[in-house]
């Protein structure tokens, strides 16, 4: 076999050769290369089970520095019991910043290992990249927090959970005490405010935005000087990549009728209606992708199908209690989404499939500078009912009362 790195010829093409030749990992050279990982790997290394004796733990403390990274990890339920042995699990896309962990956490005994397991599902062999270390090497790990390292602390979890989606950092993270004092702390202390997104994560986890685009510069300055140094992770949150739009289609079936409206519709009656958005957004570098189609349709699903899906367009909301048109409709969906997709671009809304609305709606920071009055929003609006015309009515309407009285 011939290594297409150096084109030496060889018995086996291994990590150990890849490792002096060319620094690329078995999984990366296949992956370059474009060949199949089975016709690469010698099957004595498929389903290879792991042993702890080739693991060791050092009698060295550990640094504030590694006792901080380690502890942000375990704060967010980073590490999953395998068999004996605590995992990070990494991906290849990522690997250098699994390698950063495993520098950190050395001093702990955690290893990087790259492991090949036959995939029954897709009849191949695939690779897992994984930082490992014995279980029973736990007892050395941190368990007092401390607040004296926000910044180093806080941007592993940007690494671990975080999402930048135009300007707006997005954190899931595991409902603790220790982490709900962080976001207290970011906003007392450095006066960035995280604003919780209901649910449209997994159950026991929070969904936090950066409420602001300030809020997001400020978050991202608190820890720029460590964020910029993890591999990979600093490529999401201060790279520049091509953009892309990309949509996802929704129906929902819902009656309305439309008051004061010389036509059919006056009457109920119900319909399907296609609904299509869009997101506009950098590539993210890490992903492959703008935005990933399941959130999206989760968020869609949970902000807007739920609550039109099999009801009355009417009943749903002020704004369109009076007019369901596609126009307002489309001016409440965008109000449902944009806290969860600033990246939103557009959304069209079918009627029939004739007859559609587009709508290009205000960016999240243009929504949250708003002021004033919007005549889309009539009867919702405060002051509806407060009017001179209104008051004199009333007047009218007590002077004849006393009268008759
Ligand atoms: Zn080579």
């Amino acid at each position: 076999m011939r290594c297409l790195e150096c084109h030496a010829e060889l018995d086996q093409l291994d990590n150990a050769h890849l490792h002096e030749c060319c620094g690329l990992t078995l999984q990366e050279y296949a992956i370059r290369h474009h060949i199949s990982l089975d016709l690469l790997i010698n099957q004595a290394s498929v389903n290879q089970a792991d042993d702890v004796s080739h693991y060791h733990l050092t009698a060295d403390s550990p640094s504030d520095r590694a006792n901080t990274v380690l502890r942000a990890m375990l704060c967010v339920q980073a590490l999953a019991q395998e068999q004996q042995f605590l995992v990070f699990n990494g991906d290849i896309r990522r690997l250098d910043e699994l390698l950063w962990y495993a520098r950190e956490l050395n001093v702990f005994g955690f290893q990087y290992r790259q492991e090949y397991i036959y995939a029954a599902n897709s009849h191949r062999v695939i690779a897992e990249n994984k930082l490992k270390v014995p279980a029973s090497y736990a007892h050395k790990f941190p368990t007092v927090a401390t607040d004296t390292a926000d910044q180093l602390f806080t941007a592993i979890l940007l690494a671990l959970t975080g999402e930048y989606f135009n300007e707006y950092v997005f954190l899931t993270l595991p409902e603790n005490d220790q982490l709900a004092s962080l976001i207290d702390r970011l906003r007392a202390k450095y006066q960035i405010r995280m604003v919780i997104l209901d649910a449209v994560s997994a159950s026991n986890t929070i969904l936090y935005r950066t409420e602001s685009v300030q809020d997001g510069q400020r978050l991202l300055e608190l820890v720029s000087s460590e964020l910029k140094h993890i591999p990979c992770v600093s490529e999401r949150y201060f790279g520049a990549t091509e953009e892309a739009v990309v949509s996802k289609e929704l129906v929902f079936d819902s009656a309305h009728f439309i008051t004061d409206h010389p036509g059919k519709c006056e009457n109920l009656h119900g319909g399907r209606y296609n609904l299509i958005v869009k997101i506009r957004g950098q590539i993210d570098a890490l992903t492959g992708f703008v935005i990933d189609y399941g959130y999206l349709k989760s968020v869609v699903k949970h902000r807007v199908i739920d609550k039109l899906d099999h009801q009355t367009l009417n009943y749903v909301a002020p704004d369109i209690a009076w007019r369901s048109s596609t126009e307002l409709l489309n001016i409440f969906i965008w109000e449902q989404l944009i806290d969860y997709l600033p990246g939103l671009q557009e959304i069209q809304t079918y009627e029939t499939t004739q007859s559609y609305c587009t709508y290009r709606g205000p960016s999240l920071d243009e929504m949250q500078k708003r002021s004033g009055e919007n005549p889309l929003k009539y009867f919702s609006s405060k002051k509806l009912g407060d009017s001179v015309l209104r008051k004199q009515l009333l007047l009218q309407r007590n002077k004849l009362k006393a009268v008759s009285d």
